[in-house]
């Protein structure tokens, strides 16, 4: 018997319509728990409603895995592993190929698995684990890694969330310890990509933008393009691959800009391409240079949603420079990855800087995240990736 979590509700909406969070304000006796506890949910009438992290210092209660009236057990593998072999089917029919070794395995709430996010980067897992009810069945998950066939696994757990939660396990191989955490070459697509899951940012390379990076290569032939926000150079190294003339990449962080240069050396010989340690911002009223296409993808501006206003301006500024700049005829990729920003709110941005700009923009594509970034419909929050293709006259 797991402890019992019980709400102020006999029918919560939410949890009726399997949204997997709980909110403080909707619990009428916390369980007798520790932080991290599996809980029971039952609403106030002592029905079980299902199963979930319980987080006590968190805004989210209870993080839910499993909606059901019959009583479970999670203290085996079965259950974990079970799950992540159903992940890893979609994966494997549709994603992983002899031309792409690299692909999100779980991807949280979209997967059934909330706090807990897993890249695989050839024979390497890297796993994240966002809060403690994850850390304490941590040896479970790794057992369910090993369907995919990985050979080692590398936690990253540098994340404020991590800290939130009090996640105490520290980065560093969980299994299959390499000599070394030397960067590991991947294929996306028939690309070569350098990962470096230790230094680099996020768990080492932007596996949600795979499919946007193809549309792109499609535009690219004989183009001169501006891949803004680089980091690794994913979309310089497709728009190099469609047969782009020119390809100029910009990134803030200088480390990036090196293994973006690298990248681009593994996949080509002589390439016309260049890459800067700018900010994007400056780069973009400076130029003089005149670009076909620009890839505008920057960091979350809207970590929380207070940070809403000032990051709508930062998008509404970023974007209105690249309409300004973009040759007649161009093509812009406009990205926002903030989940606080949805994507109604994104396209009036966009909308308001390209009036401001003055100039006539028609949206050619909608692009959101791939196939391995599912987003569970219960969990509308689970859907942060959001781009335009904007063609402009
Ligand atoms: N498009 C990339 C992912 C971009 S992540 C890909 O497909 O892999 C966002 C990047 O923006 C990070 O590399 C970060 O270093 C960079 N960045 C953040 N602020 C910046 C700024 N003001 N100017 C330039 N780069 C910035």
């Amino acid at each position: 018997m797991y402890p019992s979590l019980i709400l102020k509700s006999g029918r919560d909406r939410s949890i009726i319509n399997r949204h997997p969070w709980i909110f403080s304000g909707a619990v009428k006796t916390l369980p007798k728990a520790e932080n991290g506890d599996i809980v029971a949910i039952r609403d106030n009438h002592n029905t079980l409603l299902g199963y979930g992290f319980f987080s006590e210092k968190s805004q989210i209660t209870c993080r839910m895995f499993e909606f059901t009236s019959q009583e479970m057990h999670f203290n085996t593998a079965d259950y974990w592993v079970d799950k992540i072999r159903r992940a890893y089917q979609i994966r494997k029919q549709h994603v992983i190929s002899e031309r792409t070794s690299c692909y999100r395995l779980i991807h949280a709430e979209g997967d059934e698995l909330p706090g807990i996010i897993a890249d695989i980067y050839g024979e390497v897992a890297v796993l994240q684990l966002l809060i403690k009810g994850t850390e304490k069945i941590a040896p479970f998950l790794l057992e369910g890694l090993s369907v995919t066939g990985v050979k080692h696994i590398w936690l990253k757990n540098k994340h404020n969330a991590a800290f939130f939660e009090d996640v105490s396990l520290q980065n560093g191989w969980l299994s299959g310890a390499k000599e070394e955490s030397e960067p590991v070459v991947v294929h996306e697509n028939g690309l070569k990509f350098l990962i470096d899951f230790e230094k680099g940012q996020k768990t080492g390379f932007f596996v949600d933008q795979r499919d946007n990076r193809s549309l792109l290569k499609e535009y690219s032939q004989g183009k001169k393009v501006l891949n803004a926000f680089s980091y690794t150079g994913g979309f310089s190294v497709y728009a190099l691959a469609g047969g782009a003339s020119m390809v100029h990449s910009v990134d803030i962080s200088k480390d990036a800009v090196q293994v973006c240069d690298q990248n681009v050396a593994l996949n080509f010989e002589g390439a016309n391409h260049a890459s800067f340690a700018a900010d994007c911002f400056d780069y973009l009223k400076s130029t003089t240079e005149e670009y076909d296409i620009m890839v505008l993808d920057p960091p979350a501006f809207a970590k929380n949603a207070r940070a809403v206003p000032n990051a709508s301006r930062g998008y509404k500024e970023l974007n209105m420079a690249g309409i300004r700049k973009i040759k007649p005829g161009g093509l812009i990729f406009t990205f926002s990855c903030s989940q606080n920003i949805d994507r109604d709110l994104f396209r009036k941005i966009v909308f308001s800087a390209a009036a401001d700009a003055g100039r006539s923009c028609r949206i050619i594509h909608q692009l959101t995240q791939p196939i391995d970034h599912p987003i569970n419909i219960y969990h509308p929050e689970g859907e942060y990736l959001k781009g335009l293709v904007l063609y402009i006259e």
